[in-house]
């Protein structure tokens, strides 16, 4: 199926009781063949407002973070969460909540087809790659995952309330750009 037949079933959808208090539906942005996709937990209050993902503060300092590895939404990634409807007040989604979206995840991924797929936050690490992932023992490192690599790093909201870890985001997505290119063929 093409992503863009996907996006607009996807924005009608009702499948958990977050539909009740969304404003947009927020399914994802990019270049739908990206080799390298981004993956958050769910969106904010700027998300919802313009049904585009990591738009607000946050979203500014990942901009920062791919543009100093020569990636960007633009040309060359695509970003997209667990939960495509905000959870009121901006917190984590409930289990059910991101077992009824995750079928919008995983036909994103049939149709996008990543060779590397980044977690931002414990929430993405914990359902994509293992429920007990620790990010901050086990983030920047790779693991393969039938035959995708995953690797997590920190949510680019907590970076802005700790801004200590930055140093870490950086040193993980220098690790980023050295596996893009040993083993993608075309993202730069
Ligand atoms: S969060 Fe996902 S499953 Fe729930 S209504 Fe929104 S798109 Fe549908």
């Amino acid at each position: 199926m093409e992503i863009d037949v996907l996006q607009q079933q996807c924005l009608a959808c009702r499948r958990c009781g977050l539909c009740e208090t969304r404003t947009n539906v927020v399914f994802g942005m990019g270049v739908p063949d990206a080799e390298v996709m981004f993956v958050g937990e769910g969106p904010g209050a700027s998300e919802d407002e313009q049904g585009l993902p990591f738009v607000g503060r946050s979203g500014q300092l990942l901009n920062h973070y791919l543009e100093a590895i020569d990636l960007s939404r633009e040309t060359n990634v695509y970003i997209a969460n667990i939960v495509k409807c905000r959870p009121p007040q901006n917190r984590d989604p409930l289990p059910e909540e991101s077992q009824a979206c995750m079928p919008w995840l995983r036909q994103q991924f049939q149709c996008i087809r990543p060779k590397i797929v980044v977690c931002l936050g414990r929430v993405a690490a914990q359902q994509m790659m293992d429920p007990g992932f620790s990010i901050s023992r086990d983030h920047g490192k790779f693991f393969e995952k039938q035959g995708t690599l995953f690797m997590a790093t920190y949510h680019p909201a907590a970076l802005l309330r700790y801004p200590v870890n930055k140093p870490a985001v950086f040193g993980d997505f220098v690790n980023l750009r050295e596996k893009i290119t040993q083993i993608c063929e075309h993202t730069y």
